[in-house]
């Protein structure tokens, strides 16, 4: 190891769920790029290190510092400039011998950035190396090797990974009537989705597709109150379906030829239905508030659905360990095992291309066949340090009926449906969810449970 250590500070922490995340310039500064560079550095020694970038007006300085802290450590550089998170993170699990960082901060507003770090095997790193890489990113001083690395630059050259998503797709003819609407909200995803589809045949029509670290076509977070302007297009031009990206093109939100637009977790089960009828008994992973209908597909076409806590590397590394061919959240995240088992959007958008083809029948229309469930989800204000006990004292008096501890508490209440309350992770409040067959089955829960936290949290 070459970087010298001068002092060491306690460490506090800075990863959060999806790597390291604040407002550029204050908590994230270039000299912050530089130490992340350096820790990464010291602890990939002699990796290659494929570096990335999203479009965000700070992304190009914090790059910089990250590959002038690698170089300085001796690790060669491959600059993959713009690129989706998907995008890069199966480029390093097919660069031998490499590891990766990726500046972005995903669906957040356009002041913030962060740094997303990329195992060998295109997977974020787990939990144990991000904590040996904080305690070396509190190092105050660095020295510079004798022997700096090399860099290349090779942005835009990502042929493989558009290979391997054309490999997916089932067939190509039907894909030359499609006419379909992808709104990039002005993020990286616009360098993959739109030009997969066209390169298909698909009519494409692009909205939001310059990138622009100001995002100035819409909020970066592909929600419903975001997505008007998709949905009108999307009507207007009798589209078959629209397609909205967050910042970094990992996740993908979808709307019917209606105009309508689609929860991820039905989407899930869309994805998840078509791949069960072909592969029976297949292993299916969403995190533990994914809706119902996940699960009554998955009892339907005979798969396994495996749980998880909520966080995209909790479902990455899950599907790996336990085999599984499918992935899935509710913001909108696919991880198809087949392809590489990240969040990544563009296949999201393969796949639904391929069930609309393969069934011959609209979107809405197949999202129609699966199963109806009315949930709800509430935020409910809880200050930082008073989570834990609103949590023990919720614990307490659910005693007997909690079905799962995995990640806050989940009591399932049989035919009639469940709930879940859980910490969150960035926001001062515990979420709340609900879920039932009925609307009438889904306020008598409602009204048992609601009281219960409310107080709990007194
Ligand atoms: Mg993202």
């Amino acid at each position: 190891m070459e970087g010298g250590v001068s002092k060491m500070v306690k460490a506090p922490r800075l990863f959060g769920t999806n790597g390291i995340r604040g407002v550029a310039g204050r908590e994230i500064d270039s000299g912050l790029a530089f130490r992340v560079g350096s820790a990464l550095g010291a602890l990939f020694p002699k990796r290659r290190v494929l570096i990335g970038r999203d479009g965000r007006l700070s992304s190009s300085m914090l790059l910089e510092g990250v590959a002038a802290g690698l170089l300085a450590q001796g690790n060669d550089v491959e600059d993959r400039g713009l690129i989706t998170t998907p995008a890069l993170e199966f480029m390093v699990k097919h660069t031998s011998s490499s590891v990766g960082v990726i500046i972005t901060a995903s669906h957040n507003p356009p002041e913030y950035n962060g740094f997303k770090v990329v195992n060998s095997d295109g997977i974020e790193i787990p939990r144990s190396k991000e904590e040996k890489m904080e305690a070396l990113i509190h190092r105050d001083r660095w020295r510079a090797g004798y022997q700096p690395g090399q860099r290349v630059i090779r942005e835009g050259q990502i042929g493989s990974y558009f290979e391997k998503l054309e490999s997916q797709v089932l067939a190509r003819d039907g894909i030359e009537n499609l006419k379909i609407v992808v709104d990039a909200g002005n993020g990286v995803g616009a360098l993959t989705t739109p030009r997969l589809l066209r390169k298909l045949g698909a009519h494409v029509i692009g909205v939001n597709d310059i990138i622009d670290g100001e995002f100035p076509g819409r909020n970066s977070e592909p929600r419903p109150e975001n997505l008007g302007a998709l949905m009108k297009i999307v009507r207007e031009e009798k589209a078959d379906l629209g397609i909205a990206h967050d910042g970094d093109g990992d996740r993908a939100i979808f709307v019917d030829e209606t105009g309508a637009i689609q929860p991820g977790d039905r989407t899930l089960a869309l994805i998840e239905d078509e791949l069960l009828m072909n592969h029976p008994g297949a292993k299916i992973v969403a995190p533990i508030n994914t809706s119902m209908v996940v699960s009554e597909v998955a009892k339907k076409r005979k798969g396994k659905l495996i749980l998880t806590k909520v966080g995209s590397i909790e479902v990455s590394r899950t599907v790996v360990r336990v085999g599984a061919l499918l992935g899935g959240e509710e913001n909108g995240g696919i991880f198809y095992a087949p392809h590489h088992p990240v969040r990544d959007g563009t296949i999201a958008a393969v796949l639904v291309v391929n069930a609309i083809i393969r069934n011959g029948r609209p979107l809405s229309k197949l999202l129609d066949r699966l199963p109806k469930f009315y949930m709800i989800k509430e935020k409910i204000p809880c200050k930082e340090g008073a989570k834990d006990r609103a949590i023990g004292a919720l614990k307490s008096k659910l005693k007997g009926r909690i079905s799962s501890s995995l990640d806050g508490i989940r009591v399932d209440l049989k035919e009639r449906g469940w709930i879940l309350v859980r910490a969150s992770g960035t926001e001062p409040l515990l979420r709340f969810y609900a879920e039932a067959k009925t609307e009438s089955q889904l306020q008598e829960i409602l009204n048992e449970f609601r009281p219960l936290v409310l107080k709990a949290v007194k």
